[in-house]
């Protein structure tokens, strides 16, 4: 066993609008699997979370469901932690970023930045809601876009044509809050100089830690330092930190009206939520947070706010008079049946619906931990696998193990195990495994570690079926080899829980009790449980019923259309203005079939695709990256697209049309491309 290392650990806050679904638990479970495997390595680790809590869409949220924020992200704190709990994620801590810690460190942190140079003010025109008397943040402003003036397009970019804009270039701007126009206004903002980190930050990211250890600890996975040193070259903007009144937050020193921006004080957050922790079980909060603390700190985040963890962060800690994370381990996204969680599919599966169809969450940690390494990779749930990768391994390799060989213990040895063993060979095998496992979970290779485990089942299942002990019981003068036989299969069977347990905590209470020992620790692997008295064998997994696959996409259809309906019904873009059929006539609509697909280098908004249009083949850029995340995946499906829409000549080359997507849902993830029958063939007019 190596030294005691101390390490606190998070998982990136929640944000309390929505419900937790699958693609939060992803990286709630990578988190807490890494978490559980530290604690049964026998270090010092915690684990903190928190909501996130602050922002104008909490207060708009509040207002119209006619609570204070402080009610509504009471509820949905509570409701976050009941499903995290749920799926047995074991935080030491999980906390509200809107409480007296968070806003003591938010404050004195800012005070340093501000004391050391970091912070300077600067006064900025916005665009101002003159009917609810307050600035709009850019998603809240919609309008016509100013490059291919597609209505309805947010404040910042064009789902459309991707262009990327201020909300002041708008046309014919409204308020989506009101739906007044707004004013230009001026205020005056703070901003953090974080072009003024940028030596600082380069080193950061290019970095390194020693662990406790004294192992080394890159601060960043290579695709996100590749990711970072793009950001850092191309030159780092002062960040605006600050948003006028009214906003739910708080209030900044010395500044009567000013507010934390939410993503100032998300990640102070996470300090918060550990000080809680140490004032209550007697930590010195210090001595983890110093600039020369030995104590490790990992954040485990989606790829999508690396921008927030691997530059603001460090920096705002490091200037602050802080130390910085030891790692910022970044996941991809979940996709479900190879595509975007979707709600009218019924695949934007909530915590709590597959909670309530009565399906196991320790299937779904384990299908998830089966899928995650250590790199940014998108992982998908496909849902026939998840069933039979489930019954296959932990049922059908892992489980029966135990089923086989514990009957015969307690019916004819009275739960004795034997008190040696003469062909230990397969337990040695399976003991010689246990550091090349640590190794894969320590690295956040678990479906390595997964692969492995699953690899010695297999060898534990071909002992059975080489010894028999079916037959052994039905033989004379075999009870001595009978149990011996048991004992392998039940040590084997301790031994593969001991390196499942990260993964299946409750099952491993199961076993633990099953097998009358105290919890097991990794170092447990080292022994063995010879003459030892075992309790009778309980079931501990039941195989998946597809019945209940159904029922949950059933479930998720169900529960998403009452809550969708009335959002959408005050959502639904204005009709457009009468037209003649020769109107319609001028749009010339034809199927196009997509022969390639891919993402464009610079472009986090924009797919390049080429369109076999019947009588030509087409490049045409859209602006749907987001919602279809997965290009090769479109290769091969129709499309419908504008054809004689003027060629544009955008930043990345020329586009020759336009694909035409279904759009206006209330939280802006919503682009659905069209699909056509049978039949219909590249080139074919639409009229
Ligand atoms: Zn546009």
């Amino acid at each position: 066993m190596s030294q005691q290392r101390q390490i606190l650990v998070t998982s990136a806050l929640p944000y309390a609008n929505g419900a937790i679904h699958l693609g939060h638990m992803v990286e709630h479970i990578q988190t807490d699997v890494w978490v559980r495997f530290q604690k049964m390595r026998g270090h010092e680790c915690y684990y903190v979370c928190a909501d996130d809590t602050h922002g104008t869409p909490i207060m708009l949220a509040a207002e119209k469901q006619g609570v204070t924020p402080e009610a509504l992200i009471e509820r949905v704190q509570a409701e976050h932690l009941a499903d995290f709990t749920g799926f047995h994620i074991g935080y030491d801590n999980y906390y509200s970023t809107n409480s007296p810690e968070n806003r003591e460190y938010a404050r004195s942190i800012y005070n340093t930045l501000k004391a050391n140079g970091k912070i300077v003010s600067r006064t900025i025109e916005q665009l101002f809601d003159p009917e609810k008397q307050m600035f709009l943040p850019d998603r809240f402003v919609k309008g016509e876009c100013p490059k291919c003036s597609a209505k309805d397009q947010y404040g910042d970019n064009c789902e459309v044509c991707g262009a990327t804009y201020s909300p002041t270039e708008l046309k014919n701007p409204y308020s989506a809050v009101s739906g007044a126009t707004p004013v230009l206004k001026t205020s005056e903002h703070f901003f953090f100089r974080l072009g003024d980190c940028a030596d600082y930050l380069k080193g950061w990211t290019a970095g390194s830690s020693v662990r406790g250890d004294g192992e080394t600890q890159p601060h960043l996975q290579a695709e996100s330092l590749n990711k970072m040193n793009e950001w850092i070259e191309g030159g780092l903007n002062d960040w605006d930190i600050s948003r006028d009144a009214p906003y739910f937050g708080f209030e900044i020193p010395d500044a009567p009206g000013k507010y934390f921006y939410v993503w100032l004080d998300a990640p102070v957050g996470y300090m918060a939520s550990f000080k809680n922790l140490a004032d209550r079980i007697g930590l010195n909060f210090d001595d983890w947070f110093k600039p020369d603390s030995k104590a490790e700190l990992y954040h485990f985040i989606g790829k999508d706010i690396l921008y927030f963890h691997a530059l603001f962060w460090p920096a705002m800690l490091h200037f602050a008079g802080f130390r910085a994370p030891t790692g910022v381990f970044a996941h991809g996204f979940l996709t479900v049946d190879g595509q975007k969680m979707s709600k009218s599919r019924g695949t934007f599966i909530t915590a709590k619906s597959y909670l309530d169809c009565g399906l196991n969450p320790e299937w779904m940690r384990y299908y998830i931990a089966a899928k995650l390494n250590a790199r940014i990779e998108d992982i998908d749930l496909s849902l026939d696998d998840f069933v039979a990768r489930v019954n296959s391994d932990l049922v059908g390799k892992f489980v029966n193990i135990a089923s086989r060989s514990a009957g015969f213990i307690a019916k004819r040895f009275g739960g004795q195990l034997a008190e040696a063993v003469a062909d230990g060979e397969i337990l040695a095998r399976l003991q010689n495994e246990a550091a090349a496992i640590a190794a894969a979970y320590e690295a956040r290779e678990y479906a390595k570690a997964l692969r492995d485990v699953m690899g010695l089942a297999d060898l534990v299942n071909a002992y059975v079926d080489a010894n028999k002990p079916w037959e052994l019981a039905k033989q004379q003068g075999q009870d001595a080899r009978l149990q011996e036989v048991c004992t392998v299969l039940i040590n084997a069977f301790r031994l593969l829980t001991i390196y499942l347990k990260p993964v299946l905590p409750k099952l491993a209470e199961g076993v633990e009790a099953f097998l009358n020992v105290a919890p097991l620790t990794w170092r447990d692997a080292d022994s063995l449980l010879l003459g030892h008295t075992i309790a009778p064998y309980q079931h501990l997994m039941q195989r998946i019923d597809p019945a209940l696959i159904e029922k949950l996409i059933e479930a998720n259809k169900q529960s998403m259309e009452p809550q969708a309906a009335p959002a959408a019904a005050g959502n639904f873009e204005p009709l457009a203005d009468t037209i003649t059929i020769d109107d319609f006539a001028k749009l010339d609509l034809r199927i196009g079939k997509v022969l390639d697909c891919q993402f464009i280098e610079g472009s986090d908004k924009l797919l390049n695709f080429t369109v076999d249009l019947g009588f030509e083949t087409r490049t045409i850029f859209s602006g749907i990256r987001k919602a279809y995340p997965e290009p090769e995946k479109l290769i091969g499906r129709k499309v419908v697209v504008v054809a004689n829409l003027a060629p544009r000549k955008m930043r990345f080359g020329t586009s020759s049309g336009m694909i035409v997507c279904a759009s206006g849902a209330d939280d802006g993830s919503g682009l659905f491309l069209l699909d056509a029958d049978q039949g219909a063939a590249p080139g074919m007019r639409i009229g």
